[in-house]
């Protein structure tokens, strides 16, 4: 028997559906129907989390309530992926955690200057799906 590895390459096709559940799907709902960005605030910590989600990762309290957060925000990290895009992690306005997402119309190469800056400003970009990303606004 040999031992030899044996491979074979290919791409998988995987159509799912994602239940976001209550309160993340009020706030997907918000920003696919009226373009508004919104968190689940904690009842006992009192923190707003984006994106919204129905439990606090800070005290594992359950989230009900909804409050608008952005659209501006502030970039507290990115990346550059290689054929792929910026992507960046956003503290939207009101927020007290970040999102991950795509920055709309970057270049990516290392020095461009449409590349974002930590601490620079952005503000989230919506299309017919609801948020698509996050466009720098100064930097
Ligand atoms: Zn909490």
């Amino acid at each position: 028997m040999s031992n030899d590895r044996i491979a074979r390459e290919g791409t998988i096709r995987l159509q799912f559906d994602y239940a976001a559940g209550d309160v993340a799907g009020r706030a997907v709902a918000a920003a696919r129907d009226q373009k508004r960005l919104l968190g689940s605030r904690c009842e006992r910590c009192d923190r707003v989390l984006a994106p919204a989600r129905s439990l606090c990762p800070g005290c594992g309290h359950a989230t009900s309530e909804l409050s608008e957060i952005g659209p501006g925000g502030t970039v507290e990290s990115w990346t550059a992926v290689p054929g792929t895009g910026v992507f960046v992690l956003v503290r939207p306005d009101g927020a007290d955690t970040a999102i991950t997402h795509r920055l709309a119309g970057a270049g990516a190469g290392e020095g461009d200057s449409r590349n974002p800056r930590i601490g620079g400003r952005v503000t989230a970009v919506f299309d017919y799906a609801g948020l698509a990303g996050f466009e720098v606004v100064e930097s």
